[in-house]
């Protein structure tokens, strides 16, 4: 959709947003959009959207880019919140550069979805995080620490995801991803994962243990660790 013969590519994907994002304003759901705003980046131009769950009030800040179709399958990725990676560009972690590297996957295909999902240090939060780290400065990697402070090892769920896609009109998923547990929320929540693209960073800095964990204690699919 979307060839309407304007000979003025500018004005027409504006055109083409304009419909977009007023289909992307449900006023039913169990999310709501609360705004959406375009967002130059280092990286490309997005548009930013504001969502709230109406029942838990979870909020998700969506990046996206280009027209959504629920014919066509479209590159998506689950970010969750990682202040330290993502704000300070910490390498105890690859959090910060999968998401620059997701951002420039979806500017080169044109089209896909980033749903920021605020569950800070898999679902601890920060401050929770940070006594973690602490642990980690005494040995224990990031399980372990997680078990000694009485936390869960992965506190995250993923159905508000679900539902922030399928509000943005989508239902066909390539996801960036290198964790299982992602993709089958995404399948029982009734969306069709087409394909699992790997979002692998060469190891970098401290995050070799880190990664290793992952892949062993985690169950996450890594090849290069
Ligand atoms: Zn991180």
């Amino acid at each position: 959709m979307g060839n309407d013969g304007n000979g003025d590519r500018g004005v027409c994907v504006k055109l083409e947003d304009r419909r977009a994002s007023s289909r992307r304003l449900p006023d039913e759901g169990p999310v709501e959009c609360v705004a959406e705003a375009r967002l130059p980046t280092e990286v490309g131009e997005f548009r930013i959207l504001g969502f709230r769950h109406r029942a838990s009030h979870e909020e998700f800040v969506v990046l996206a880019k280009g027209e959504f179709s629920a014919d066509r399958s479209c590159l998506v990725r689950i970010h969750s919140q990682c202040l330290t990676g993502d704000v300070f560009h910490s390498v105890k972690c690859d959090c910060g550069r999968q998401l620059r590297r997701a951002m420039e996957m979806i500017e080169d295909e044109g089209v896909g979805a980033i749903v920021y999902q605020q569950q800070e240090g898999r679902g601890i939060g920060i401050m929770n995080k940070l006594r973690a780290y602490a642990l980690q400065d005494q040995g224990r990697d990031t399980v372990e620490a997680n078990l000694e402070l009485g936390l869960a090892v992965d506190g995250r769920s993923y159905e508000g995801c679900a539902e922030v896609l399928q509000a943005l009109g989508l239902r066909r998923l390539r996801v960036l991803s290198n964790n299982p547990a992602k993709i089958s929320a995404l399948e029982a929540a009734g969306l069709i994962v087409d394909a699992r693209v790997p979002l692998e960073m060469p190891p970098a800095g401290e995050n070799l243990d880190y990664l290793r964990v992952k892949k062993e204690k985690m169950g996450h699919l890594l090849s290069g660790v």
